[in-house]
């Protein structure tokens, strides 16, 4: 593929566009760079990236009560640390309290995970840290992560160290940053692959990640690039995402969607309508953080995201500048990857294009401990493999599995409560991480969740569901679990019981879905306006649903 050269590419100039009117939104090529609030004031005093070398030489050696507040609560992000919330605060006092009154001494430690690939090796450092010095905690985010608990700044030093080692980090697992690429989990060996997508995202991560030129975005900036027919990576909620796509004359390369994100104003990406080749991709990946940093609105954070940049422009004109600013040629236009046939979670058991197999397992909304990650990693290497995949639906796939051994590796994963082999509902079910140690937190999520699954697994016994039903609990107004995208979407918030108590319940959404679990079109759920339900009134709910929905559903519905 040979770009389209236009005549003058033009260098971004700083301050080069003239406001035509109104509030200035913090834009810094259309506004100028003066900060419009403290946050843009202390990215700009400091570089986030520059803390790491204060917690090595400083906080480390001095402890909680040496970190300075705005590294503690800003720069310490960018290193994939957040401080964790104190045991013991219900959720009816979060927004009663001050920050640093729901705050504890100990860290979230993220994980980053670009694509998902792991190594036994890697899977077994990050098990060892968890069992040593995190309290044997670990939960595998629906960003393809791992998060940690319990962490002190004391140990993160020596942790870093061991990441590294075997190629892992936690640079921009947090902050207003390029977040951990997602990937498709069977990259380079699923038979139905159209394109292996590991090149992109390891150009993506060995250029840009931890580059200064872009550690000081206007908000968070998220990436997906997949390779395989199911869509598996969630494209439509991220910030700029490439979907493979066999061009007409071009052959296969990814179809550009920039402009998704959910949280409280939730809008799917949309389509560029432009083909990318392979070798293009980083360049446009590059180009589109541009943008973001260069044209972002930084004066609101809750107006901060791509999406509302995209909103104002239209995909035409952020086509246009995306070409004629930062790329310099024109991109082929192409068309829409076609409809997913099968589902994009890849759990069960599915042929590789070398005659071996993958498996995808299950584990109970995404909680495992560090002795299972280590135990995980002793399995799957006495079945003949060294490979691991998570994925963005909070599961794990073992690749490379010899057909003979298909059987017994199943086995081993039930033990660990792996299931290759779920229930629908234990399958569709994710949760974020929820008041155990989220400080924004009004609702426990992962225990509300895994009862709920245990007690539908007896009472939706017999019931032909015949499709994953996908519920999606979060712990708050947030949408970490991507409640707008779930058949069952429970947004966390203090509600009024039949008895007029105040407690743990869940907002209803209803109805949403991506291109992943199948939809002839992705969709957001609706809220259902009044439709709450408690904490433990969730089985109840969910069951009256399901068997109405098959006593009720239409030929192949
Ligand atoms: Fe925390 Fe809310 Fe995100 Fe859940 S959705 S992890 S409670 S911020």
């Amino acid at each position: 593929m040979t770009p389209t050269e236009i005549a003058a590419p033009a260098a971004p100039v700083r301050g080069a566009r003239v406001r035509p009117s109104g509030k200035p939104n913090g834009q810094w090529l259309v506004d100028g760079t003066a900060p419009l609030n403290a946050n843009e004031e202390w990215k700009q005093v400091d570089d986030g990236l520059n803390v790491r070398a204060r917690i090595e030489n400083d906080y480390a050696q001095g402890g909680f009560a040496s970190i300075d507040p705005t590294d503690l609560h800003g720069r310490f992000r960018w290193w994939g640390l957040y401080t964790q919330r104190k045991p013991g605060i219900d959720g009816g006092r979060t927004a009663t309290l001050e920050p640093h009154e729901l705050e504890d001494e100990y860290f979230m430690l993220r994980v980053r995970i670009d694509g998902g690939q792991l190594t036994t090796e890697q899977l077994r450092v990050i098990g060892g840290i968890s069992t040593e010095f995190a309290r044997d905690t670990a939960d595998l985010t629906d960003r393809q992560n791992i998060q940690l608990h319990w962490v002190r700044v004391e140990d993160v030093p020596e942790i870093w160290r061991r990441l590294e080692g075997v190629g892992l980090s936690t640079t921009e697992a947090c902050g207003d940053v390029p977040r951990v690429v997602l990937g498709s989990p069977v990259a380079g060996i699923a038979a139905d692959e159209l394109i292996d997508p590991t090149p992109q995202i390891d150009e993506i991560t060995s250029r840009f990640i931890g580059d200064p030129s872009l550690a000081n975005l206007p908000r968070k900036f998220k990436s997906a690039i997949t390779g395989h027919p199911s869509q598996d990576v969630v494209h439509e909620i991220n910030d700029v995402a490439f979907v493979a796509v066999d061009h007409p004359e071009h052959g296969v390369g990814y179809d550009v969607w920039v402009g998704g994100a959910l949280s409280t104003v939730p809008r799917l990406g949309e389509r560029l309508g432009a083909w990318a080749a392979p070798d293009q991709v980083a360049a446009v990946w590059h180009g589109v953080a541009s943008i973001f940093r260069d044209y972002g609105y930084r004066r609101l954070r809750n107006k901060a995201r791509l999406k509302f940049l995209l909103a104002d422009w239209g995909v035409e004109r952020f086509r246009e500048v995306l070409e004629t600013e930062y790329l310099g040629y024109r991109l082929a236009d192409g068309p829409a990857a076609p409809t997913p046939a099968t589902p994009g979670d890849h759990v069960g058991v599915h042929r590789q294009k070398d005659g071996r197999f993958y498996i995808g397992a299950t584990p109970i909304v995404g909680r495992v401990s560090g002795a299972r990650l280590t135990a995980l990693a002793d399995l799957v290497e006495a079945h003949g493999s060294t490979r691991v995949r998570t994925t963005p639906h909070q599961k794990f796939v073992v690749l490379d599995v010899p057909e003979d051994r298909v059987e017994s590796l199943i086995a081993g994963l039930d033990a660990l409560e792996l299931s290759a082999r779920p229930s629908l509902i234990r399958r569709g079910t994710i949760a974020c991480t929820g008041i155990e140690y989220c400080k924004l937190a009004i609702v426990n999520t992962k225990d509300t969740a895994r009862a709920a699954i245990l007690e539908l697994e007896e009472r939706l016994d017999g019931l032909d569901l015949s499709a994953p039903l996908s519920v999606h609990v979060n712990g708050c107004p947030n949408s970490c679990a991507r409640i707008q995208t779930a058949d069952i979407g429970l947004k966390g918030q203090i509600i009024t019981d039949d008895e007029g108590n105040q407690v743990p319940g869940f907002q209803v959404h209803l109805g949403g879905g991506l291109a992943s679990s199948e939809r002839a079109e992705a969709g957001l759920g609706r809220t259902v306006r009044g439709l709450k339900v408690t904490a433990d009134g969730i089985a109840d709910y969910v069951e009256l649903l399901a068997t109405r929905y098959v006593a009720g559903r239409a030929g192949d519905e």
